[in-house]
């Protein structure tokens, strides 16, 4: 059994989103059903919809950054109840039992079973590949549902379900905070959240950015310096003084020129997943510090509940540019452009 809902979907690789209907499981005893309020829009969508990445089945019906309101919970629900605001980001289920599901790090999932919010199949709805939250409804096992601290710009807190936990989780792994130095690569969709919270943990903050145009920005977002860092004068000032980089750059680069900036022991974590690999970086410079350089991704459930926590307290969202659903395909080529500050969000209200 199954319920029909509206919703944007690329048929194929070559085709723009359009309108579609979509099959929806019924809400079973630990679903929790979403009316879906507002969804961000994340490059993951874009390289999936357009058959970017390995494993791509089409339909496709992208959007994890999900903020709604609960309209119907099943049976057993006790996280959140009828009428509350949920929200969903890049999983919905996972083995739920090996010892990284059980630290709730589902990402880490030592089965490899993890269900994404779109584009997996979908184990409780058999035959069918997860669709995401460029949709009106979604139907979502409670352990993957986080709760939307009340009094929070709903539309502005949905990119913290994917850019927001993706930098939160590394920052917070590696200790950024007071008497800390820490640097935050490029600023898009995912560096600009990385510098709001660097800032609010309190760590000396600084942006690495290409373009000069951006100095100002990184700055009102929280940055106590901002580097460019095309200019080596300016880089030659940092030399291994960084306790620790966050790389959220996507395309391919010479990492040799951030690792060089760490100190002793420090860590340069990627997060960016570009489509051709980075260059291979030179041994001596991380041999000679002890540096390593690392990865990290997304971060569990119960991290994303804090950090939703974390940022009701500080008054944290992301910087948005809403649109109608659409606008879409027009979107993905202002992100591909970097048009945006810093991220697209869906008003779903405009999807009938
Ligand atoms: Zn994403
Ligand atoms: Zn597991």
């Amino acid at each position: 059994m199954s319920t029909k809902a509206a919703a944007y979907a690329a048929q194929t690789a070559t085709s723009p989103l359009a309108h579609a209907s979509i099959d929806r499981r019924d809400v079973g005893p630990h679903d929790v059903q979403i009316d879906i309020l507002f969804c961000g829009v994340c490059h993951s969508d874009l390289h999936t919809a357009r058959g970017e990445w390995q494993g791509v089945v089409h339909p496709v019906v992208p959007g994890h950054e999900i903020v709604g309101r609960v309209t119907k919970v099943g049976a057993e629900v006790k996280k959140v109840k009828v009428g509350d605001m949920g929200a969903v980001g890049c999983m919905v289920d996972s083995c739920g039992s090996c010892p990284s599901c059980a630290r709730s790090e589902e990402i880490y999932c030592d089965k490899g079973d993890v269900t994404f919010t779109y584009n997996t199949p979908d184990k409780h709805f058999p035959g069918k590949m997860t669709y995401g939250g460029y949709s009106k409804s979604i139907v979502v096992t409670e352990r993957f549902v986080c709760r939307v601290p009340a009094g929070m710009d709903l539309a502005a807190t949905a990119p913290l379900l994917c850019a927001g936990i993706t930098t939160y989780s590394p920052l917070k792994h590696w200790g950024a905070g007071p008497g800390k130095k820490v640097g935050i690569v490029g600023l898009g969709g995912l560096g600009h959240m990385g510098v709001k919270f660097a800032h609010a943990f309190g760590a000396h903050t600084v942006l690495f950015t290409t373009s000069p145009s951006k100095v100002e920005d990184g700055k009102r977002l929280g940055a106590d310096e901002v580097v460019v860092s095309k200019n080596q004068a300016e880089m030659d000032k940092h030399v291994a003084s960084f306790d620790f980089i966050l790389n959220t750059v996507a395309v391919s680069h010479n990492l040799d020129a951030f690792v060089n900036l760490l100190n002793t022991n420090g860590t340069m974590c990627l997060v960016g997943a570009p489509a051709t690999p980075h260059p291979s970086p030179a041994i001596f410079p991380l041999l000679m510090k002890r540096r390593s350089i690392a990865g990290s991704a997304i971060g569990g459930i119960k991290e994303t509940q804090e950090m939703l926590e974390f940022c009701a307290k500080k008054k944290i969202v992301s910087d948005i540019e809403i649109i109608p659903i659409q606008k879409i395909n027009e979107a993905y080529e202002r992100m591909l452009k970097s048009d945006v500050k810093y991220r697209f969000v869906i008003d779903m209200a405009s999807l009938s």
